[in-house]
């Protein structure tokens, strides 16, 4: 057993309210660059939607993760199977800017310059790329918010498991959710092992990942090869950027810029101590269902003496070894399992983990359309298809999902019982 520590991060989907303040504090202070326009370390999708890139999760088209060949070894979708040079010359696997989308500003000079007129002046948007006026924005993050109707029509070409198509022209029957996502800080990374330079790699003491701008010779196949999407290619500078999880932050004690500016208080942070023996087993179990818990079994137990004693042994400062100990990363995901890892089948280990959504709750509770097993609301009644929730969260086990919600609706009866109501806790129990 080799430990090692890992920054994580849980953000509590139940509460993001999609304001975007997250997105735009990070990018003020990361991604202000030139040839960084279009980058967002930290985006919000709304959900169903196809995200930031287009189609990001369709690993088909872009070959990211990791492949597990017959033999039950794993080797990442790019790098051994094309050659470098065809890569070079002719990525098919990389997304192009109008996968992004251009970035605009607008003309807000023509408020105060405008002539008199009968209907008030408007700011209509400009390119950042050739500073002339965009008679029309194709798509840009999140746009599927801003397109409502539009979005209906476009992403029925977009068959999300079959549901999308169910759902969409039928109003009532719609849901939505907000997916904040940065980069996972991969146990198993995709795109260090995609990088032909050697340029990207997974800090010894933190697990943070970062590319050394040095190194870094624009191939650009760790684009293509993080399955999430979340490095970002400098048209400047030439050079391949990323989340660097605000390690100067980290490091003097505070949290990363999105966690504390956070409307919502959606996110935490906290230290895990994993088996980095196993990292390899664990990413390479057969069944995609079972990535889930593979995940959940590298983590070792902060509060066993066994695993203090070895983890001093291999060096971790006691610093961490107290952070796990108080870890709500650790409390939420492995204590009451109720944070998960967004798309394990992609098999790098992600290190960003999602308490599941409830809010439609309330809507359908205020409607009567909310049925009650033993006084806590039933899962099945929520908006928010399991079987929606388990193919982002589980590789599409529905029962860790089940099991999650389960709790969160009986912690939120319980609550509601005691401060809203103001029933005693020893009713509920
Ligand atoms: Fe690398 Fe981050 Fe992508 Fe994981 S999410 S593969 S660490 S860039
Ligand atoms: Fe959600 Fe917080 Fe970001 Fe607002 S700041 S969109 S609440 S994660």
């Amino acid at each position: 057993m080799k430990v090692r520590a890992q920054i994580g991060m849980v953000l509590n989907l139940d509460k993001c309210i999609g304001c975007h303040t997250c997105s735009v504090t990070c990018k003020n202070v990361w991604t202000t660059r030139e040839g960084m326009e279009y980058a967002w370390f930290n985006n919000v999708e709304t959900k169903p939607g196809i995200g930031y890139p287009k189609d990001w999760e369709n690993q088909q088209r872009w070959k990211g993760g990791w492949t597990r060949k017959a033999n039950g070894s794993i080797e990442p979708m790019q790098g051994g199977k094309w050659s470098l040079l065809m890569k070079i010359f002719s990525n098919p696997n990389l997304p192009e800017i109008d996968d992004y989308y251009e970035p605009f500003t607008f003309d807000y000079e023509h408020l105060h310059t405008a002539p008199d007129m009968k209907d008030p002046p408007v700011a209509r948007p400009r390119s950042l790329v050739s500073g002339k006026r965009m008679e029309k924005i194709e798509w840009g993050p999140n746009w599927e918010e801003i397109l409502g109707g539009e979005f209906s029509k476009r992403s029925a070409d977009y068959n999300f498991e079959g549901i999308q198509k169910d759902i969409y022209g039928e109003f009532e029957n719609t849901f939505m959710m907000y997916l904040p996502r940065l980069c996972e800080h991969c146990l198993n990374p995709a795109c260090v092992a995609s990088c032909p330079s050697g340029s990207i790699y997974k800090r010894e003491e933190d697990g943070i990942v970062l590319i050394d701008q040095d190194k870094c010779r624009g191939w650009r196949m760790c684009v293509s090869g993080c399955p999430y999407k979340k490095i970002y290619y400098n048209w400047s500078s030439g050079k391949a950027e990323k989340c660097i999880f605000c390690y100067p932050r980290i490091e003097v004690g505070q949290p990363t810029v999105c966690s504390e500016t956070c409307v919502g208080r959606i996110r935490y942070l906290g230290v895990l101590l994993y088996d980095a023996d196993r990292i390899q087993e664990a990413a390479s179990v057969a069944d995609p269902r079972d990535l889930y818990q593979a995940q959940l079994d590298l983590f070792l137990d902060p509060n066993d003496p066994a695993v203090i004693a070895q983890a001093r042994a291999d060096g971790i400062p006691e610093a961490w070894l107290q952070a796990a100990k108080v870890s709500p990363v650790w409390k939420m995901a492995m204590d009451w399992k109720i944070a998960f890892p967004l798309h394990p089948e992609y098999r790098t280990l992600p290190m960003v983990w999602y308490v599941p959504p409830l809010s439609p709750i309330s809507a359908r509770a205020s409607s009567g359309q909310i049925s009650e097993k033993g006084g806590i609301p039933d899962v099945a009644s929520l908006r928010i298809p399991l079987r929606y929730l388990a193919n982002m969260l589980t590789a599409g086990d529905e029962e860790p999902i089940r099991v999650a919600l389960e709790r969160m609706l009986a912690m939120r009866a319980f609550m509601r019982a005691r401060t809203v109501e103001g029933r005693h806790a020893g009713d509920l129990l």
